[in-house]
């Protein structure tokens, strides 16, 4: 399997997958739409074990929510990844991926906070909350 990789903005970040990405999610929830400055963030998990990441002294993080964490390079601001406490996954965004994931879209969750001015226009299943 080809190794998937990315990186953030300013490149003092990298990371590299050696697994399988899961199935691609797009959130529009609140805490989401702040963080990444947009109408919707699109991530997937990806196991700790395929994970390998360079430059971790450049990332800092935000406990958006208790015991959840969502990291971000703290030079450029890209957010990488969000990480939740005594999970053996965490949860890649997908904007930082340099290389094609081979993964599948799944659908959009938390569209019950989705912001009033975008309209969603896919044929994915829409979730009000998560899942
Ligand atoms: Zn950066
Ligand atoms: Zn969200």
């Amino acid at each position: 399997m080809e190794v998937i990789t990315g990186s953030c903005l300013c490149s003092k970040v990298k990371y590299e997958i050696s697994g399988e990405v899961g199935d691609i999610v797009h959130c529009h929830c609140q805490t989401c739409r702040k963080a990444h400055g947009s109408a919707f963030s699109s991530v997937a998990s990806v196991a700790d074990t395929d994970f390998k990441l360079f430059g971790f002294e450049h990332l800092n993080f935000y406990e958006s929510s208790e015991g959840k964490k969502r990291y971000f390079c703290s030079h450029c601001g890209t957010q990488i990844y969000a990480k939740r406490d005594g999970t053996r996954h965490l949860i890649l965004r997908l904007g930082s991926l340099d290389t094609d994931p081979n993964a599948r879209e799944k659908n959009h969750i938390w569209v019950s906070q989705k912001a009033s001015w975008y309209d969603i226009n896919s044929q994915l299943p829409e979730v009000n909350e998560f899942k």
